[in-house]
């Protein structure tokens, strides 16, 4: 691929360069920004036609290309701005509707996310259903013109702040366990729903465990037929998976140089070390391999085509990568490598932040095993995994229980 922009992109990356430095919020490093923040954000660029590049302008989008969307991310990130909290509404939620919602769906929903008034969340993963999704074991049962659910989530992410969650249920237990599922939008503030917050590794809480008590669902807030739910829900796996890839990254190679140039070991500096610089050589090595697996998106993106199977590489190398480098790090600092106190060091509490963070992002959106198992079959064309239960009613399928 041509790694320089045509002369219509640089046009564009000069445009959105001009408007950031008008319009971006300029919040100090290592400032705690919430949800409010990100809302404010959200409503700037939404105005601007920022939020949604690509999303045809019917729904306040620019109508743009991949190209433009991956130039203003990449102009984005240079600086320090909120946190998204609207990845899930508008990257898996929305593009869904403009699939299977509704007219009036569309048109009650797709705004406000844009313009950040409204936050979704993903209510899939349940203790007994996450990567088979397709075994959720939440129902919901018809009762005039409502449906009322009944069921656990996990797994949340940012449930506690969300207006809105897009549900899978199972709406008929006696067919085989894809074809009974129905998909709906529930209101998160409706009675009956209780979101408890998960406390993780780190102190932190972004996900939660969501108990479906009598939620009542009207109707008219099913997407698709009833039993087509898995259809719907494969579109917001496929928009999820396309994310994934740029998840992993966390603290990179460079860092890691002057981390080991500014690290005194017992023989001298860390980059002088042989076993330092050998684990340095080998990260080196799959920068490259990363930043040309990521090229190879952009190219197909360029061409108008759909990214392959690029982004679950990218995951299955970088999430791992991650976990290993910044435990590198950590031992490398030795008892220092704990310290989480920003103002003794930046270093210490931004890889103790990436290494607790990792085994959750080796797992969030495909763990490291169903990566491999795509890579296996799509890339590799190896036979495919075995599936005994496909064709089982879900009733019948031995449930441990
Ligand atoms: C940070 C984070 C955020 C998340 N946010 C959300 C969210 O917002 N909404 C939501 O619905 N869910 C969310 N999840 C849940 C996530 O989707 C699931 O954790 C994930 O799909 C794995 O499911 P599981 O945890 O049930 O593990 P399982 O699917 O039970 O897997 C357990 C182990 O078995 C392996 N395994 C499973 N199947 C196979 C197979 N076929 N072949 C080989 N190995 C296999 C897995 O790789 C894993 O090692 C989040 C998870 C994390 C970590």
């Amino acid at each position: 691929m041509d790694f320089e922009d045509t002369p219509e992109e640089a046009a564009y990356r000069a445009q959105v360069r001009g408007w950031l430095g008008k319009n971006a919020l300029s919040i100090p490093p290592g400032t705690r920004v919430g949800v409010t923040e990100s809302k404010a954000w959200q409503k700037i660029k939404a105005a601007a036609g920022y939020a949604a590049i690509t999303w045809p302008k019917e729904y306040g989008g620019q109508g743009g290309t991949s190209m433009q969307n991956v130039i203003y991310g990449q102009e984005e990130s240079q600086y320090n701005l909120p946190g998204n909290v609207f990845l899930i509404g508008l990257g898996m939620a929305m593009p869904m509707l403009m699939v299977h919602g509704s007219p009036e769906q569309r048109q009650r929903y797709i705004k406000p996310a844009l313009y950040g008034e409204e936050i979704w969340c993903q209510l899939f993963s349940e203790p007994g259903a996450g990567s088979d999704l397709a075994g959720v074991r939440s129902r919901a049962e018809r009762d005039g013109d409502d449906w009322v659910i009944n069921g656990q989530k996990i797994w949340t992410s940012g449930a506690h702040y969300s207006d809105f969650g897009i549900l899978v249920v199972r709406t008929d237990p006696n067919v085989p366990k894809h074809k009974g599922l129905s998909f709906f939008l529930v209101d998160m503030k409706s009675p009956g729903v209780r979101v408890e917050r998960i406390r993780q590794i780190s102190g932190q809480s972004h996900f939660n465990e969501v108990f479906l008590e009598n939620v009542r669902i009207p109707d008219v807030n099913r997407v698709g037929a009833v039993g087509d739910g898995w259809k719907v829900a494969l579109t917001v796996l496929m928009n999820e998976r396309s994310a994934v890839g740029n998840m992993g990254a966390g603290l990179g190679i460079d860092e890691m140089i002057q981390l080991a140039r500014d690290t005194e070991l017992h023989d001298g500096p860390a980059i002088r070390n042989a076993a330092v610089r050998e684990k340095i050589a080998d990260w080196h090595v799959q920068s490259q391999g990363l930043k040309y697996t990521r090229f190879r998106s952009l190219t197909a993106l360029s061409k108008g085509q759909t990214p392959g199977p690029e982004n679950s590489i990218a995951k299955a190398v970088s999430a791992p990568r991650r976990q290993d480098l910044s435990a590198f790090a950590i031992e490398m600092m030795d008892m220092g490598g704990i310290i989480r106190d920003r103002t003794i060091s930046p270093y210490r509490a931004s890889y103790e932040e990436d290494w607790l963070s990792s085994p959750g992002i080796r797992i969030a959106g495909g763990t490291d095993e169903i990566l491999k198992n795509i890579i296996a079959e799509r890339v590799l064309k190896l036979p495919g995994e075995i599936r005994v239960d496909s064709d089982v009613a879900f009733n019948e399928l031995p449930s441990g229980r």
